[in-house]
């Protein structure tokens, strides 16, 4: 078998993570070399390496709870938006894998953005 994953690790408690929201499917916690102050992580509990992967129930449940969590974690931090992102395999920057959506506050002028 393979290493669990540093987002499993977290996801069964044994590594700490500042976790802000928790489904029986998908756990939300900030990103420890935050983009920006509010950087959050969406990921299933399941350990799937790539959005592909996901059994349909698993992605519904991600989603919507990147749908409800993505206006509270904007109004959080105050920001003027978010970027909501996936990196989808290796070539496009996935380092950790274990699915993930990113939710990045944006604001006014940052200059940031894919
Ligand atoms: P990726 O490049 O795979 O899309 O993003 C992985 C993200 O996971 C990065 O933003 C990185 O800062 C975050 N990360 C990596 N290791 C840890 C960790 O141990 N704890 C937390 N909370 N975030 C992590």
């Amino acid at each position: 078998m393979s290493e669990p994953t540093i987002f499993e690790r977290i996801v069964s408690g044994d590594i700490p993570a500042r976790v802000v929201y928790e489904t029986d499917t998908v756990l939300a916690f900030l990103d420890a070399n935050p983009l920006a102050p509010g950087h959050t992580l969406v990921v299933p509990k399941e350990a799937h390496r790539r959005l592909r992967d996901l059994p349909d129930d698993v992605a519904a449940d991600v989603w919507a709870a990147v749908d409800e969590l993505a206006p509270r974690v904007e109004d959080a931090v105050d920001a003027d938006g978010l970027t909501v992102g996936v990196n989808d395999g290796e070539a496009a920057g996935q380092e950790v894998p274990h699915v993930h959506v990113h939710l990045v506050p944006r604001f006014e002028g940052d200059g940031g953005g894919p």
